[in-house]
């Protein structure tokens, strides 16, 4: 048995959909490691709400979101940092686990690696963002051999340098997700409203195919969300809002596809396999995690990276894919059972 310490996302509280897919990602991690016998206690900022587990709250400002940094951009810390506020606590406490498991993608727990007596385990849930982050991975990844978890391939490309690191991959609970063989007309798109993650290429994508296409996630930056209103206010796209998991997968089964349209290189892509869970194949940039997750063909397409005629060709396609195909691959490639294997592998082999 082991006992185990989760330091959540310093960005905003879990269950508000700010962290994007690190929420999921530490909660369905918490489930499958309390199911195996383990001791999840999880550190996280206040107002923090996960079905049927406790944080404990910590308070202070939140984290900025790091995607909109550039390579030099600095690494920079509020007054009364949550982050900081939260690792003080994990110092005091540490003494009581067997392994700290960082879910922060910044600078500070890295630094801290050597400062604590418990070995800290660290879930890197983006690609290479910052010059001051990478150092510090690079500094880790030599220090600490495989102390760093990744989720993909594609990902780790991001980090060159690194020697001594597991990846991850990563998995749902799919029971969760009811799989739907009779779709309506309208096409998806989900995810955090904000640049990186290029809603626009999807909206223009359903306008050339002249299909219906809803929105779904936290809106983020509200200056991109009003350009992309104002912009494309001739398209058919809706915004639905954003939704827990299980009025999600209850909204989204019903797609014909959904359009993974990303600028930045995505660490793995939660969306993709929540929507091959319930059937719906998925149309991808093939480009980062997505690449490695969407088999072309066969649980949708992989287009080229920011080609909208593609796009528009695999919408065009989509009926060829058979959506009991990427419910079976999920189940087999990305149950909770394969993410707890892969983790409890890692954590074990830190333990000692
Ligand atoms: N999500 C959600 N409700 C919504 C839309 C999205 O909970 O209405 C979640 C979704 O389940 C996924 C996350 O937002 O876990 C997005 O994660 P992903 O890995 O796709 O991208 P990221 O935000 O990490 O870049």
């Amino acid at each position: 048995m082991l006992r185990l310490l989760f330091l959540s996302t310093p960005v905003g509280p879990l269950g508000s959909g700010i962290g994007g897919g690190v929420e999921l990602t530490l909660y369905n991690l918490a489930k499958e490691m309390n199911k195996r016998g383990h001791q999840v206690k999880i550190i996280a900022p206040q107002q923090s709400s996960l079905p049927y587990i406790t944080c404990q709250e910590i308070p202070g400002i939140w984290q900025e979101m790091i995607q909109s940094s550039k390579r030099d951009t600095p690494i920079i810390f509020p007054r009364n940092s949550v982050l900081a506020n939260m690792w003080n606590s994990a110092k005091k406490v540490e003494d009581n686990y067997d392994l700290i498991v960082n879910f922060a993608f910044d600078w500070l727990p890295l630094y801290l690696t050597p400062f604590f007596k418990c070995t800290i385990a660290h879930l890197i849930s983006m690609g290479s963002m910052t010059e001051a982050i990478d150092d510090m991975i690079r500094q880790v990844d030599i220090s600490f051999p495989y102390t760093i978890g990744v989720h993909t391939q594609e990902q780790a490309k991001t980090f060159p340098f690194l020697k001594n690191f597991y990846i991850l991959g990563n998995g749902i609970d799919v029971p969760l997700y009811k799989f739907c063989d009779n779709p309506s007309n309208s096409f998806s798109w989900i995810g955090r409203i904000s640049p990186e993650k290029g809603l626009e290429d999807a909206i223009l994508a359903a306008k050339t195919a002249n299909v219906k296409l809803k929105i779904f996630g936290k809106i983020q930056d509200i200056d991109y969300w009003n350009n992309i209103q104002t912009k494309y206010s001739d398209v058919d796209f809706q915004y639905e809002g954003f939704f827990d998991t299980s009025k999600l997968q209850e909204k989204i089964r019903v797609s014909k596809a959904i359009l993974v349209t990303p600028k930045w290189i995505e660490a793995f892509g939660n969306i993709i396999i929540e929507s091959l869970a319930c059937g719906v194949p998925v149309i991808a940039y093939k480009r980062g995690g997505p690449a490695g997750l969407v088999k072309n063909e066969e649980t949708g397409f992989l287009v080229t990276p920011d080609n909208i005629s593609e796009l528009v060709h695999a919408i065009k396609n989509i009926e060829k894919i058979d959506r009991k195909k990427c419910r079976d691959y999920v189940e087999i490639n990305y149950s909770l059972k394969v993410l707890g294997d892969r983790f409890e592998e890692w954590m074990l082999m830190l333990k000692k």
